[in-house]
């Protein structure tokens, strides 16, 4: 059963929405990134394509790339699902852990799950999503960045019978 993790961490700016795992949250800063820099969403992107063996998120979106450039980050997750199961597997769970000092994601935490498992086309109850503050304790503390870090397995699809041809 292949098992993999993904981390990101995102600078918390005026005048952007905060947006995390695919949910709007009112609060008066937001994540900065070159897509909607959702960090939970990224760190999931990661952790399906490091599970799959299919490498990074920089790899196949890259920041410089302006097809990227403001797009909902639940794509970047649709696609490495879809690129999991070109290499053979499919998504059995999803686990995930946001850092963060504000907002309070206690009262969101039931709306991240829900919308998780719709990205990733999940049962809820294979999907988890927890919430840490810091402690007041670094940039994360002091409200500057938000990170999120995340584990998924996937299993192996049952593959097609292949087709053997003989030349007779
Ligand atoms: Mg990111």
């Amino acid at each position: 059963m292949p098992v993999g993790s993904g981390f990101d961490l995102h600078r918390l700016v005026e005048g952007r929405p905060f947006l995390l795992g695919g949910v709007t949250i009112p609060f008066e800063r937001g994540p900065l990134g070159h897509s909607d820099g959702d960090p939970l969403l990224h760190a999931l992107c990661d952790a399906i394509l490091g599970a799959a063996g299919q490498g990074d998120i920089g790899e196949r979106f890259p920041d410089k790339d302006p097809r990227w450039q403001g797009v909902a980050s639940e794509l970047f997750v649709r696609e490495a699902v879809r690129v999991a199961g070109e290499a053979g597997f499919v998504l059995e769970n999803a686990d995930t852990t946001v850092f963060a000092e504000h907002p309070r994601l206690a009262p969101h935490k039931a709306a991240l799950r829900a919308n998780l498992a719709r990205i990733l086309g999940l049962p809820e109850t294979r999907v988890n999503v927890k919430a840490k503050t810091m402690e007041g304790l670094g940039p994360i503390g002091a409200g500057d960045a938000i990170a999120a870090m995340a584990v998924v397995s996937l299993v192996a699809r049952p593959g097609p019978i292949r087709e053997l041809k003989f030349d007779i």
